[in-house]
C-alpha cells in the first residue's frame, strides 16, 4: 500500500521501551487496592471480613475476564486479584504495559461502576486506586506455586485477623493489647485461642474467607425470554429459550494440593 507520510517528530516513538513478555510463559497481572486499610475504615468494612467488599472485588474480576482476552484463571483475596493469561496469548503482542494497564483500569472503573450493587445507599466517599504488576512464570510448577503462595498468604492473614478481631470485639482488648497477645504465636496457638476462648473452630469459618476466590470459565445455562415476531406482526409471542454460555464462575477451593489441578487440567492445557 501507499506509504503513510511520517512527521519529523515520529522518531520519538523509538524512545518507547520494549516490554514484550517472554514467549510461551505464563503472564500474571496482580493488582492491589491502594491504602485499603484506610479505605476499609472510611467505608465501615466489617472486620475481619466484609463480604460485600469481597463480592464487589469478584464482580470486578469477572468483568475483567469478560471484557479482556485470554485470561484463563483469576485468584483473589482481601484487596488483591491475580489474573493469569494463556501461555500462548498474543494479545497486544504480549506487551506487559498493555496487559497491566488494561486489567487495572478495567478493574478500577468496575469497582466504582458496581459499588452501589454491593453497598446500596452507602456512598463511595472518594475514588479508589489500585496498583498493578506483571510477573512472568516460565513453568507450570512456578505458576502453581505462585497461586499457592497467594492462597497461603490468604490463610495466614485470615487466621491472624480472625483471632485479632475476636480479642478486640469479644474480649474487649485494645488493638495494641491484641497484637501483643498474638506476638510470637504459631498456627496451633491461634487455633487454640479461637477454640478455648471463643468456641470457634477455624475450619468452620466461611470458606470464602479462608480460601479466597478462584475464577474459572464454566458453562452456565442462561434462561431468557425472547420475543419472537413475524415481520407482519406488531406484537410477537414471548418464548423461553435456554442457551449455554461460558462465564467466569467463583469457586472457594484449595489450589495448593494436586486435586485442583487434576480436576481442571484445561487450565494448564
Ligand atoms: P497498600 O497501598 O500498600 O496496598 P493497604 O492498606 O491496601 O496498603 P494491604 O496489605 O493491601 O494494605 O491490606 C489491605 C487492607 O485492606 C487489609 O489489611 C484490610 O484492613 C483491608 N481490607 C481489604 N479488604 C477487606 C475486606 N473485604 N474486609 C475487611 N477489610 C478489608
Ligand atoms: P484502541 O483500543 O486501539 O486505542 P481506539 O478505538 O480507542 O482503539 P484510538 O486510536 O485510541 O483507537 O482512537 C480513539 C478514537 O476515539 C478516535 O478515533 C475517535 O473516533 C474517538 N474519540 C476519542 N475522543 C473523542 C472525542 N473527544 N470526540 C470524538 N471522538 C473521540
Ligand atoms: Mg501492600
Ligand atoms: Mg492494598
Ligand atoms: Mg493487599
Ligand atoms: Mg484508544
Amino acid at each position: 500500500g501507499a506509504t503513510m507520510a511520517k512527521s519529523k517528530f515520529e522518531y520519538v516513538r523509538n524512545f518507547e521501551a520494549d516490554d514484550t513478555c517472554l514467549a510461551h510463559c505464563w503472564v500474571v497481572v496482580r493488582l492491589d487496592g491502594r491504602n485499603f486499610h484506610r479505605f476499609a475504615e472510611k467505608h465501615n468494612f466489617a472486620k475481619p471480613n466484609d463480604s460485600r467488599a469481597l463480592h464487589l472485588m469478584t464482580k470486578c474480576a469477572q468483568t475483567v475476564m469478560q471484557e479482556l482476552e485470554d485470561i484463563v484463571i483469576a485468584y483473589g483475596q482481601s484487596d488483591e486479584y491475580s489474573f493469569v493469561f494463556k501461555r500462548k496469548s498474543n494479545w497486544f503482542k504480549r506487551r506487559a504495559s498493555k496487559f497491566m494497564t488494561l486489567v487495572v483500569s478495567q478493574f478500577a472503573s468496575s469497582y466504582v461502576f458496581y459499588w452501589r450493587n454491593y453497598f446500596g445507599d452507602q456512598p463511595l466517599l472518594y475514588p479508589p486506586g489500585f496498583d498493578g504488576r506483571v510477573v512472568v512464570y516460565p513453568t507450570n510448577q512456578t505458576l502453581k506455586d505462585y497461586l499457592s503462595w497467594r492462597q497461603a498468604d490468604c490463610h495466614i492473614n485470615n487466621l491472624y485477623n480472625t483471632v485479632f478481631w475476636a480479642l478486640v470485639q469479644q474480649s474487649g482488648l485494645t488493638p495494641v493489647q491484641a497484637q501483643r497477645r498474638l506476638q510470637g504465636t504459631v498456627t496451633a496457638d491461634k487455633n487454640e485461642i479461637l477454640f478455648s476462648e471463643f468456641n470457634i473452630n477455624y475450619n468452620n469459618e466461611p470458606v470464602m474467607y479462608r480460601k479466597g476466590t478462584v475464577l474459572l470459565w464454566q458453562k452456565v445455562d442462561e434462561v431468557m425470554t425472547k420475543e419472537v415476531k413475524l415481520p407482519a406482526e406488531v406484537e410477537g409471542e414471548q418464548k423461553v429459550v435456554t442457551r449455554t454460555r461460558m462465564k467466569p464462575a467463583p469457586l472457594h477451593c484449595d489450589v495448593i494440593g494436586d486435586a485442583f489441578w487434576k480436576e481442571h487440567p484445561e487450565i494448564l492445557d
